[in-house]
């Protein structure tokens, strides 16, 4: 396919989700321990010949943004995003634009995609280029199973629309870039705002749009039944599972607090140790690095280099996480037992689930804290230190 012109793709992002409610906009919202965001864009990079992926968010959305590009895995070299405007139309053209300042040719095919479309495979993306590359523009449709029915407002059917000639409607679209860009000036200086989507408006300036055939799992998520749809999704692609285990213990020393899964608890003693001591993340970060075989905390992170005398073991954890993410991995959950006399772990729990799940990016009922003592036996029973012991398991 040398004959190929450059592509781009560009993700509209910009929404707040109204539809979907709940405090944090839907293509921010995570499946899989990542945001649907991150999955959009992690599918698009996994194509080679998209060179750049620009993703048009709100204008609050920078710090959101950036989490879901740094878990997309992809490059952060292919990434740039802008802000959008205040209708989707608006949103796109204002991306197209941004293309168009960093100098992407205007006999180029860009990819115009929905955030909330999380998995768009390789296949129909490779369809998408085809047939965008034959055509000039192009969509993706899937042919209506159902009956149309037409209903009045009272939710009376008044008749039936011809299913033959019916298509879903999905992205990516694909368009020559300067069509597409030519197109949304043109609405713009008319004043038209009325477009529901970018074929709309590329059928209006003219332009022929031809269809290919597009995927069942290019579903959109509009309706919170669809957050269980995406993680059944997930569940079903996921392949290759893998485990890793992590144990480490600290001494007691003097002091009046201990740290551990990242929550500071009130105590007799401290920990010892060069970091803030923390065994319970650093057995997660063990168990982490575990399952990719990278070696172990104390490589990553040598107790003899002093930039991490008192650092918050959360770091350890989370470049641990960015680790697992490069290869590939998808982490599902974590769980941990912390070995100890005092103090009471069953107070903190909570805490510590919702510490080390801002970390990993999981929900509570993905990260597991348990507590046990060792009947007075041993060095944890003789109250000399705590131990603790995590597995994580990352999917591939
Ligand atoms: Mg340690």
């Amino acid at each position: 396919m040398s004959s190929l012109p450059p592509v781009a793709a560009l993700i509209v992002a910009a929404g707040r989700g109204t539809r979907v409610g709940g405090a944090v906009a839907k293509q921010y919202r995570r499946i899989g321990g990542r945001p649907v965001l991150a999955h959009a864009i992690a599918h698009l990079g996994a194509v080679d010949l998209i060179e750049t992926i620009g993703t048009v968010i709100h204008a609050e959305d920078g710090e959101a943004f950036s989490a879901s590009a740094l878990a997309s895995g992809v490059a952060a070299a292919r990434l740039f995003s802008t802000s959008g405007g205040g209708s989707r139309q608006d949103s796109v053209r204002l991306g197209l634009e941004a293309l168009a300042a960093r100098g992407f040719a205007r006999d180029g095919l860009v990819l115009i995609h929905d955030a909330a479309r999380p998995f768009a495979s390789e296949v129909v993306l490779l369809r998408a280029i085809t047939a965008g590359a034959r055509f000039g523009a192009a969509i993706p449709v899937l042919p209506v199973p159902d009956t149309l029915g037409v209903v009045d407002a009272e939710g009376i059917l008044r008749g039936n629309h011809a299913r033959a000639e019916a298509r879903m409607v999905q992205t990516p679209q694909v368009f020559r870039f300067g069509v597409i860009l030519d197109a949304h000036r043109r609405a713009l200086a008319d004043g038209r705002a009325d477009f529901t989507d970018d074929a709309g408006l590329a059928a209006a300036c003219g332009q022929e749009v031809h269809t290919f055939m597009g995927d069942a799992d290019l579903f959109k998520i509009t309706e919170e039944t669809d957050f269980a749809r995406a993680e059944r999704h997930l569940a079903n692609a996921r392949g290759e599972s893998r485990s890793g285990i992590g144990y480490d213990v600290h001494a007691f020393t003097a002091g009046d607090h201990v740290v551990l899964g990242g929550v500071s608890i009130p105590h007799s003693h401290a920990l010892l140790g060069h970091s803030d001591a923390d065994p319970v993340l650093h057995a997660l970060t063990d168990a982490l690095l575990g399952t990719i075989g990278d070696g172990d905390i104390g490589m990553h992170f040598p107790p003899s280099d002093e930039k991490w005398r008192g650092a918050a073991s959360h770091l350890f954890l989370a470049d641990a996480l960015r680790r697992v993410i490069e290869r590939g991995g998808t982490l599902v959950s974590v769980d941990c037992t912390i070995v100890c006399e005092a103090p009471k772990i069953g107070p903190h729990r909570a805490a510590m689930q919702a510490a080390i799940g801002g970390v990993l990016g999981l929900a509570a009922d993905r990260v597991g804290v348990k507590a046990t003592t060792s009947e007075k036996l041993g060095f944890t029973g003789r109250r000399e230190g705590i131990a603790a012991i995590a597995i994580a398991n990352v999917a591939f």
